[in-house]
């Protein structure tokens, strides 16, 4: 039986001209390449990954923000992909996303009950006094005066404008919310009050998550299973705990070993942080990917991409010499 949500061979490519940064430059970013994931009903997927790695390109391009260049979105048994934008329409309700600078995705000259009513309004849902009653209702769920909705966005903190956002995201009474660094840039105590928000809502309302962050104790919090991502690629996607005990994709290890915070099991091999930048999009490395940064290369690795695969139990990974469960095993010899 298929998953709730199945994400089949998705890529995205863009020329190196299109949006502002590169404008000067030639040739085809590979921001995404043959990403396979499933998500149920009700469940977190956590995606982490260095800036870069594709992981905010991966929730737009879910929710068709960004158009694939190949692969299939499948909701429910309906592929999205094959939909024109008018069919896309009722699929849009059902899945929003929450933005990392909320202030940044707000009209500051639009009051919060008009914020928080604007998807209502652009899908063309209930009428003027309704969408004012939900975002009534919403203001209070997220724990905010709901007397307050005559006022402006700038006139809250920034966690009373997440939750604003949230509240904003749920109007149309979605399914799954791509939350994109929901916590970043809070202080600790206002992330743990997002995150518990979310988990809350999660369990009222069924709600499906995929969860984007460079904070690894907030995607742990949250979220079942972790999917790693490196230049565009998933290479690991694992149980959290299992992932965060005994990681098998060495950038995957680097990653965790880069956080001291995260005790992990000492029995695993550590390795290095990952040394010097990931390399560009533009020119993908042949082989693996992480090759260059990588400790445990092997001349295979940079002939030959290995593909995601079981490795064991629920945990996939893309590795020609994924790491043991144990230091005790020995590293492949000869590394590069
Ligand atoms: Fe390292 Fe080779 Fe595994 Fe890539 S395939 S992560 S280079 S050991």
């Amino acid at each position: 039986m298929s998953a709730w949500l199945e994400v089949s061979k998705l890529s995205v490519r863009f020329d190196a001209g299109e949006g502002g940064l590169l404008r000067k430059t030639q040739g085809t970013v590979h921001a995404l390449s043959d990403i396979d994931f499933s998500l149920d009903k009700g469940e977190t997927l956590g995606l982490i990954g260095e800036s870069g790695s594709g992981k905010s390109t991966l929730g737009r391009a879910v929710l068709h923000l960004v158009r694939p260049s190949e692969g299939k979105v499948v909701l429910e048994g309906n592929d999205l992909t094959a939909l024109p934008e008018n069919a896309m329409r009722p699929f849009r309700r059902r899945m929003q996303m929450v933005f990392q600078d909320p202030f940044d995705s707000m009209n500051p000259r639009m009051t919060v009950g008009e914020v928080i009513g604007e998807p209502l309004r652009l899908q063309r849902i209930g009428s003027a006094e309704q969408r004012r009653t939900r975002s009534a209702e919403l203001l209070a769920r997220m724990g905010l005066d709901p007397t307050g909705m005559q006022r402006y966005p700038g006139q809250y903190s920034g966690g009373q404008r997440q939750r604003i956002a949230i509240a904003r995201a749920l109007a149309t009474n979605p399914d799954l919310l791509v939350l994109d660094e929901p916590t970043s840039g809070l202080d600790v105590s206002m992330q743990a009050r997002i995150l518990n928000l979310l988990r809350d809502l999660q369990g009222e309302l069924g709600l499906s998550y995929l969860f984007i962050s460079h904070d690894l104790g907030a995607v742990a919090y949250l979220a079942k299973r972790i999917a790693v991502l490196y230049l565009g690629r998933m290479v690991e996607v694992a149980p959290t705990a299992e992932l965060i005990a005994k990681p098998a994709h060495p950038y995957t290890a680097s990653l965790l070993d880069a956080l001291p915070a995260f005790s992990r099991n000492t029995a695993s091999p550590h390795l290095p942080p990952p040394q010097g930048e990931p390399p560009s999009p533009l020119n993908p490395p042949a082989g693996c990917a992480f090759h260059p940064r990588c400790p445990r290369a092997q001349p295979i690795c940079h002939e030959q991409r290995p593909s995601l695969a079981a490795n064991d139990g629920a945990r996939t990974v893309a590795c020609h010499f994924p790491l043991p469960a144990t230091a005790g095993d020995a590293p492949p010899r000869g590394g590069t």
